[in-house]
Formats: C-alpha cells, structure tokens, sequence
C-alpha cells in the first residue's frame, strides 16, 4: 500500500488531482528535462495501475492495476520489459497491492485478501456501486483480511507468509533475498488497547502502521519502528544496509521521509518538508532518494530528491500538473518509473524515463567536494614501498607527503583531509592490514555541523511595545536556537536565568524562583553577575553558559528564550554572533539575542529600567522575576545547518582465533589539521594569512610515526615473531583540531550504550606532535594506569631516550576520548614550539632521527601490551574534561594544555596586539599566578580565567627564563 498512504486526507486529495485538469501532453517540459528524457507512458490497460517495481536485472516490471471485467480491485501483474508480454500473477480474487520481484527472479510477493470468505461479496458490492455512478471519496481500505503471499513466477499456489489478523503489506525482499520488509498494523489487533485507541482503530487504522523485517520464510519477526502515526512504504537500499520509509504525522496532517539502519538504529528524517512527503526509494547509489511531495499543493504532487543524509534543500525533479508519485529506480540507476496522472484521461498509469544521475547529482551538490565518502570503489593512490624496520627516511617521506601543499593543511571535510585519509588508507592496505572502519572498508566518516547561517524564513513579532525588529539589526537568533514557528507568548523576565545549586559554602541561587516559565518565553541576561565575589563567580560560572541556560529555560517548560547583553556587560556586540557550537546542538527551544534597547523597550512595560535592573543584579541580589505585562512575542527561526562529513581510517592486525576477541591496544594520531588556518586556532601572523598551514609536527609526524609502527609490527607478526594476545588496531583520527571529533566518533561508535568501552579496548597509545625531538620526550596521562612506569622503563631501555612524565590524563588531543571512556591512555609528544599551529609548521624543521626513536619506542610499548597476558588496569582521576568554555574575557593567548602538573601553565603563543601581548607577557612564559590565584595547571588557569573582569587590571606572575616575571594584564572583550 505504497500507492494511497491515507484514505482521510491524500486520498481525496489525490482523486482531485486525477480529475480536474486538462490534458497534459507526454512529453517533459524543459524544468524536467534537466533529470528526465524520453518519458513515456508505460500501461494503458485499465482504470490506473501504479506501483511498477523492476526485477533485479531490470528486464521486469511487477504493478498493480484494476484491469479485470470481474474484479474493480487491484490485482498484481508482470510485464516483460523486452517482448511487453504481460500477465497476472495474482489469485485475481480480492483485492492486492504491493508486489516486488525476489532478486533471484524465481518468486513474487504481494499482500491479498484473496483469502478473505467474503472477497467475492465485496468484489460484487463495488461493481455494483460504481456501476450506478455513486460517487464515493477514494479510500484505501486497511482490510484486515491483507496478508503478504510469496508466489513462485511460473504459477502455483501462493504461501502466506504473514498469517496474522491485521494490515500486512508494502512488502519487499532485502537484496540479497534474505529478508522482508514489510508494514502492519498488526499490534493493534495483538494488544489490549484503550477505548480511545478502539475508536482511533475503528476509524484510522493506519495510525497503527509500524515497520516490520522478518526472514524470507517467514521466521524471526522483529518490529522495527514505535511512533504513533503511520509508518509505511519501506525499501531497503540497494546494499541492503539503510531502509527508507515515510512517516506520518499522529494526526496524519503530514509525512516526512526517513531512514535508518536495517537494524533500527541511527533513525532520521530526512526531509523538512511539513508537507506530505511520501513513497520514497533509493538511487542503487545510495546517495540520494526520490519521493512525492505534495508542497506544491495536494492537487499536483510531484516528484523531489534529497540527499540521503538530508543535507540540503529537496530538488524538484517533474513539473506536470495532476499526480506524479510512487517513483522508482531501475537497478542500474538509469531509468524511473512512477505513476502519472499526465494521462489522456487523467487517470494514473505507470510512466517510464531515462533518468540523468549527472544532472542530479549535481543539483544535490553531490558531484564535488560536499560527495559523501565511503564510496568502496575510491580508489586509492600509490604509496612509496618503505622498509619493514622503523626508518628514519620512511619517516621524513611520509611526512613530506602529508605536510604538502597537495593536502592543503588537512581541514576535516575538505579535499585535502580525503587525500591525507586516502594515503593513509592506501598505506595500511599496502601493509596487508585488515580494514577496520565503517561498512567493511578502512574509512569510518562521520558528520558534523561546521556551522550555521540564517535561511530565508527569520522573523520576529512583539505586540505590545514599540520597538524594531530587523533581522540582524534589532535581535539574531542564537546559533543554538532550534528552528521552527513559535506562537506568540508572555514574556517573563528572569535575570541572569542561572539556577545553581548550593556548593563549596555557597548558597544556592535561583533566577527564577516560583516564577511560572511554562509556555512562555524566558528573558534573561547574558553571562553572570558582574559585582558579586570571586568564589560565588567560580560557583556561577558554570552555569553561565548559554546553551546552560537555554536548558533550564527548556526544563522549566519555556517556550523560547530572549537573550539581551546589558548596558553593564561591556561587550563588543550586543548581539550574540552565529556561531555554532557542537556541544550545543540539539536544542529544543528558540533563542534569540536582542538589543539592549528592545531589552529597554521590553521592561519599560513592567516600568523597570534595564540598567537599574542589571545593577541591583550584578550586586548578587536576587530580583524577583515578572511578567512583562501586555507583551507577546512569536518568531519564526530559520537556522541552516552546514554539516560536512569527516572521516578516520582504521586498520586490524588480528590476533588469532579467540585472542581476537580480547579488548584490543589501539595506536592513533590524528591527521587532520587547520587547513588555511581555522579562525580561533591559527597562530599565523597577519602577513601569513590564508596560507596552508602544512601541520608537519602537528601532526604529520604523529601519522608517520602510526604507519611505521603498523608496518613494524605487521612485519613481526608475518614472520611469526608476534604472538599477539589480543588484536592491535591502527587509527589515524579526523577532527581532533575541531574538538577530538573523530576519535569521540569511534568511541562512541564502540561504546554503543555501554558506560565505557572496558572489554573492547585494553589501553590507547596516541601521537601527538612528536616530529621535535629537543631533549625529552613528554609522555602524559602516566597516571592512568599503574602499569606505564613498568613498560615506560622497559621500552625505553633498547631506546635510550630521556623522557619526562606527568600523570594527568584529561589532555587536548585524542587520548582524552578513550581516558573518559574508561581507557588508560599514553600520550606521546615533544613539545610545544614557535612553529605550532602557523603555517611555518614544516617538514623540514623537524628531528627525523628522533621521530624514528619516539616511533621505535611507542612500536615496543605496542608490543608489549599486545604480547602481555593481561590488559593494564585503569586508574580514575579527579577534574574534568578540558572542555572547551565559554569565556567572555578575551587575553589573546594560547594555553599549552599538553603541559605536564604543578608548573604552571605555559603560554605557546600570544596574539599580536591582544590584551596579553600589551600586557607584556610572551610565548614560552609559564603562567605561575593570575589575581592572586596560585596557577598549577591548566584547570587553575582555566577557572582563574573565568573570574577575570573585562577591563580591569588583573596581576600575572610568570616564569621566564627560570626568574619570576610580574605583569598587570588587563582583559578584553570576547566578541
Ligand atoms: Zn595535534
């Protein structure tokens, strides 16, 4: 029952459209053109057919069509597409629907009724009635007799496959004939249902409509979907890994199109449409689908495309009046058929044309840099042959490569981060090792939103004061807001819209208090009190946030949320700027920034100033919260996510038989660098601007170090000198520059809804930064096992480097997201330098002979654990992430986070003309003191930070050349 999805609302609607319009003629108009030629009808026969599905070879059609003198149902037909010959296939009793080819050619399924005792009856009650020309709205009849049949193609009698009381249709084989995908309502005839949910039965039982898979006899039934509202039309793509279905609203108002997993998991809807968008099915590419909207009204349905990621706008594909729907690719992507009303008598027949993947990928934005990765044919390019050994030479080449301009400063999602990932997966192929990414190849993508920016649909209403409201001028909604209509509201005002609960002898403090927030918009200040006492700033720092504070207004039940800055907060902007958050994503509410003279404007209706409010705040005391009286706010947010797609490459060296089930050592680095530079990171100086920043130590070296490791230790194990304990697996990590992306990604992906990823990884060895070897290597996170000084001492032993310690293990590179995952960690590393994150930072400064002997000595650590019986234990540490916060004070300086504990904080790099430079402090200067506050590591200079005011002095003491330097910084405005 693909063809009419709704008897209450698309149905009628749908028998509109077949019925009032003039002739159209058959051939496309040039909008449609562009993606179809050669249209041509396909069925003549009949009142209508629909519903065309290709064999797997693409030589058959299998559709429905009412076509027999005794029977005004649907019955299931079988065209050969070579000789046109066509005939029944169905019991001709009843009413079908639904049919599809299994891909071996030999059998049919469709859903019937056929064994319904009063089929015939009602065959002859339709007849009749349409014969005496009643008129009757078009309704699909959810007949409970609809039971989905296998038939072999040569006759014989059908199999019922799904004997059960209810709905089962929309029936199709997984390609590789394993599998049904089907939907029913049968649930609702299983369970004990409430005397609302009899009434909803007896008058829509679609609304019960879920997904099911089975196997192909019938066994093993799973339900796949539980929403209320319909979900129908499954098909599985051509790889048979994702299912594509439509889903109805709960009042059957709407559909979206969504996929998911053949699992279930990683559902999503990937249209927007509000409209009903329906009868979806794949490109054999997988790229894209194709499905009927009816955003262009009900009475003209027509066919669209979208990403099959939902990134980006739908493409229109048929400009025909009257229906287009049920669209179909054949197997090989070069022809559709769909269903058309662009029949001499309106009625719907099944249409045939050549379809222009080109075109369309083009129009989708598929065909250059946004294509998705993954692709398994991608091929690879050639890698120079290096020695077995770890090789100073291999070394330098594989960096040469990484760090040139080719790969263009390796940004995550871009060209130059699929060429770095393409070598580094040509180079663990070349080594024999065992793909270990996503679907069975080396590459494991991942999206991630790399910004917003403002759509076309932004606007904002407030009745009840006179005030602006220009888009970008007067108020921006905040890049976390979700998108979406908001009706109009109350506001009520709620400070600083912090709730914290009391901590370290400090009182609990509550904007809101007893104030009724529900279905209303919150309206609060930005950041925190500004007057109130270091400690109490420490406490409500934290939950200062914005994203922070849009949760509690959430949790409190508000509708929106309305962010101004305050006359007192002395920022550059009053408007909060677009940006875009990871962590903040998700959102569901609105929010917007305003001005301080619409804040001014807002509470002059509850005869408060803004400033006097914001004083008596900032002084710590709490102010009542209030209803603005007489004002109503709605907007409409229209935020457009870029989301790009990454991507890690991965590789197994299996340890044998049930050692591979062991939790495996993983060596990483990421790959990924800041391209041309990424605002907010890049260090170059303003006259280097724009220019690739090659990341030669940062962290070319690390990779090189990777593959050369991995070709150490598959050599070892080829010559069976290795007798691995447990799998060793090789990761080269995207996204790390933009917040660890992609090393979170794989955990997450291994971790599943486990607490940590205990019984899958035994300990996780990075490279970060290891190609400036200038005295000792730093080894960090020491402190999360009790095992590292032991295999520290022996490794280093045949290696003889001089190496420092420090135990923490919450760190600014990739180990973090393995140590928070129960993992112990060693992070490798040389050092921060006047090179780091500039685009100066090239193969040609580094230590090649001291890369070797970091390589060789984390090769042996490898081994070690590998090798061992047992895996290291994991020892907890107290702090936090070092999650990156929000701060309003701006010192223009770049923290070392990799420093080691209790020295202060080492500065790698100063921003020319930024508050610390005037100040007088410079790169290499250790942070021991900032306002009076003791600073050992990054945590100290991190929350002294947070409670720096912006324009007041604040005393720093540093360490510089061993001597103890005192400087008076005074801190800027972020933004
Ligand atoms: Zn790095």
């Amino acid at each position: 029952m693909r063809s009419i999805p709704r008897q209450s609302v698309l149905a009628v609607a749908a028998l509109a459209a077949f019925s009032s319009f003039p002739v159209v003629g058959l051939a496309a108009s040039p909008e449609e053109a562009r993606l179809l030629t050669d249209v041509r009808q396909l069925t003549f026969e009949g009142r209508r057919a629909g519903e065309g599905y290709f064999s797997s070879d693409g030589t058959q059609l299998i559709f429905q069509s009412e076509r027999e003198p005794e029977n005004p149902f649907y019955q299931i037909y079988l065209m050969d597409l070579e000789t046109g010959d066509t005939r029944r296939v169905s019991p001709g009793i009843g009413k079908t629907t639904c049919a599809w080819i299994h891909p071996s050619g030999e059998k049919l399924l469709f859903a019937s009724s056929h064994l319904d005792p009063a089929a015939r009856q009602k065959q002859k009650e339709e007849l009749e009635k349409r014969a005496a020309g009643k008129t009757r709205s078009y309704s699909w009849s959810f007949d409970e007799f609809y039971d989905i049949f296998e038939v072999p193609t040569e006759g014989d009698e059908p199999v019922n496959l799904t004997n059960a009381l209810g709905y089962d249709a929309e029936g199709s084989w997984s390609p590789d004939g394993e599998h049904i995908l089907f939907a029913s309502n049968r649930h609702a005839y299983k369970t004990e249902l409430s005397p609302e949910e009899q009434e909803i039965l007896k008058k829509d039982a679609s609304y019960f409509m879920e997904l099911y898979i089975m196997k192909a006899d019938g066994s093993d039934l799973r339900r796949l979907t539980d929403q209320p509202g319909y979900d129908g039309g499954p098909f599985f793509s051509q790889d048979g890994k994702k299912i594509v279905w439509r889903r109805f609203t709960e009042d059957g108002g709407a559909a979206e199109v969504h996929v998911m997993n053949v699992d279930g998991t990683g559902e999503k809807a990937i249209t927007r449409l509000g409209a009903m968008s329906w009868a979806p099915y794949f490109h054999p590419s997988g790229d894209y689908v194709i499905f009927a909207t009816s955003v262009q009204g009900f009475r003209n349905f027509e066919l669209y495309l979208v990403d099959a990621e939902g990134k980006g706008e739908p493409v229109r594909v048929t400009h025909s009046e009257g229906f287009d729907g049920l669209p179909v690719f054949s197997p090989d992507g070069t022809r559709l058929s769909w269903s058309s009303s662009r029949t001499g008598d309106k009625k719907p027949q099944i249409f045939m044309a050549s379809w222009n993947d080109g075109e369309a990928r083009k129009l989708l934005g598929l065909d250059g840099a946004g294509q998705r990765s993954a692709a398994p044919a991608e091929a690879l390019p050639p890698v120079p042959a290096t020695k077995a050994a770890i090789d100073t030479a291999d070394l330098e080449g594989h960096v040469k490569i990484l760090a040139s301009e080719d790969f263009e400063g390796r940004l995550t999602g871009t060209d130059g981060e699929r060429k770095a990932t393409a070598y580094v997966a040509a180079a663990f192929e070349a080594l024999g090792l065992a793909p270990a990414g996503a679907d069975g190849g080396y590459f494991q993508p991942f999206d991630f939103t790399a910004a917003v920016k403002l759509g076309a649909g932004n606007s904002l209403s407030i009745d009840g004061i006179e005030t602006g409201t220009a888009l970008d001028q007067d108020w921006r909604p905040l890049g976390l807001s979700a998108s979406g209509k908001v009706e109009a509201a109350e506001v009520v005002f709620a400070g600083y819209g912090i709730v914290a609960p009391a901590e370290a002898g400090q009182a609990a403090y509550d904007s809101y208090g007893t104030l009724d927030v529900q279905d209303r918009w919150a309206f609060v200040l930005r950041y925190l009190p500004e007057d109130i006492e270091q400690d109490r700033r420490q406490q409500l720092y934290r939950y200062a946030e914005l994203s922070y504070k849009a949760a509690v207004a959430r949790r409190k039940g508000a509708r929106g949320l309305i962010v101004a800055s305050g006359p007192r907060s002395k920022v550059k902007a009053q408007l909060v700027p677009l940006s875009f958050e990871a962590a903040a994503a998700g959102a569901e509410l609105a929010a917007v920034s305003v001005t301080d003279d619409v804040a001014s404007a807002l509470l002059a209706t509850a005869d408060k100033k803004l400033q006097t409010l914001q004083q008596a705040l900032d002084s710590g005391e709490t102010v009542e919260g209030f209803v603005l009286p007489g004002v109503r706010v709605g907007a409409e947010i229209d935020l457009i996510p870029e989301t790009r797609q990454g991507r890690n490459v991965i590789a197994r060296l299996p340890a044998d038989g049930a050692a591979s089930d062991q939790p495996a050592i993983v060596v990483g680095a990421h790959v990924d660098h800041l391209g041309r530079g990424v605002e907010g990171k890049s260090l170059a100086r303003p006259e280097e601007e724009g220019q690739v920043h090659p990341g030669a130590d940062d962290n070319a070296s690390g990779v090189a170090a990777l593959l050369e490791i991995a070709q150490y230790l598959a050599d070892l194990e080829a010559r069976g000198k290795l007798d691995l304990k447990r799998d060793l697996v090789f990761a080269a990590w995207s996204g790390e520059e933009l917040g660890l992306l992609g090393s979170s990604h794989y955990v997450r992906s291994l971790k599943g809804k486990n607490a940590d990823l205990g019984g899958k990884v035994a300990a996780y060895l990075n490279m970060d930064m290891v190609g400036r070897l200038d005295g000792q290597l730093i080894l960090q996170g020491v402190g999360s096992s009790s095992v590292w000084p032991r295999e520290i001492e022996r490794r280093n032993a045949p290696v003889g480097l001089s190496i420092s310690t420090s135990d923490s293990a919450f760190l600014a590179t990739d180990a973090t997201a393995f140590y928070l995952a129960g993992v112990p960690v060693l992070n490798a590393f040389t050092g921060p330098h006047g090179e780091y994150s500039t685009p100066r930072d090239r193969a040609e400064t580094l230590n090649y002979p001291g890369l070797q002997k970091v390589a060789r000595f984390m090769a042996l650590v490898a081994r070690g654990l590998a090798t061992a019986e047992a895996a290291p234990d994991y020892i907890r540490q107290e702090g936090g992430s070092p999650r990156r916060r929000m701060s309003r004070v701006y010192l223009g300086t770049i923290p070392d986070y990799t420093q080691g504990d209790g020295q202060g904080t080492r500065i790698s790099g100063v921003a020319k003309g930024g508050p610390a430079a005037a100040g007088g402090l410079e790169d290499g200067d250790i942070v021991v003191e900032m306002a009076g506050q003791s600073i050992a590591n990054i945590y100290d200079y991190a929350s002294a930070l947070d409670a720096l005011k912006v324009g007041e002095p604040a005393a720093f003491v540093v360490l510089r050349d061993g001597k103890r330097v005192e400087l008076s910084i005074t801190p800027g405005a972020r933004q």
